[in-house]
């Protein structure tokens, strides 16, 4: 599932594509992606401008035009964005097809049709209605140390929960929290101020990271919790034993029960 590093590797990926190509058509074959619009729409708010710029907030990714209208893209539990030329490159379930200048498309591919596309003309008012929080990134440790203060839930609940804190998901909770020394289950109101603070900077540490590493999991070092998570029987990778896998939030988790508390 797409986290914060995954759309920041996508960001990238279209930054080097779809930057500054014309769109000269928008063909929608799964109407269940889209979120706020239909076909007509986007072809009336998008052919004819160009992709400008794009813009990561959380999970969320905005691709400004020329134009006033702005494409947000969700990615769900599968989705991803396939920019090619040569229809043996098309993917294999695009839910929405923009066709580009000069040939090219890009394509929303998304599998489980869990992921969703809105037209929009403001992000900051699209944040507040979808109440989406800072992104993990740039949130300041005021604001993180505040929100850790204000939460009744569990460390892992809280970093996932997308109006605190936008941007982590399942894999990257886990990993922060291990780097941490946290336990997922660790109040969050209890920790202390210098264990905010370590929490903030694993947390920045790991997202950073992960993007560094392009966000792809196998290229993640051994020191790391992550690369358990394929494995039959995962140990910590501190040496302390096997590691403890449990429910949180409805989600796989997997912690260190002897160093992380
Ligand atoms: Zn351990």
């Amino acid at each position: 599932m797409p986290e914060l590093p995954d759309v920041e590797v996508f960001k990238r990926y279209l930054e080097s594509t779809v930057l500054p190509k014309s769109i000269t058509d928008v063909e929608v074959t799964d109407y269940t992606v889209l979120a706020n619009t239909t076909q007509p729409a986007l072809q009336r708010e998008l052919v004819g401008n160009a992709f400008m710029s794009v813009q990561r907030h959380g999970k969320q990714l905005f691709l400004h035009t020329d134009g006033p209208a702005i494409l947000a893209m969700h990615f769900g539990m599968t989705g991803k964005p396939v920019y090619y030329r040569q229809p043996e490159k098309k993917p294999e379930h695009p839910r929405v097809t923009f066709t580009l200048e000069e040939g090219y498309r890009l394509a929303f591919d998304c599998q489980r049709l869990l992921g969703r596309i809105h037209l929009l003309k403001d992000i900051d008012a699209f944040l507040r209605t979808h109440e989406i929080g800072p992104d993990a990134l740039r949130i300041d440790e005021g604001d993180f140390a505040e929100a850790i203060q204000n939460s009744r839930s569990g460390l892992k609940s809280l970093l996932m929960d997308q109006t605190r804190i936008a941007g982590i998901g399942n894999v990257y909770a886990d990993e922060i929290l291990f780097r941490a020394h946290l336990s997922p289950r660790h109040k969050a109101a209890r920790l202390t101020p210098a264990q905010t603070t370590t929490l903030y900077r694993d947390m920045k540490y790991v997202l950073e990271q992960a993007i560094a590493q392009q966000a792809d999991r196998n290229r993640y070092p051994r020191t790391w919790l992550t690369p358990q998570r394929t494995k039959k029987s995962p140990g910590c990778p501190r040496g302390c034993g096997p590691l403890r896998q449990g429910k949180v939030n409805g989600r796989t988790t997997y912690w260190c029960p002897k160093c992380q508390e």
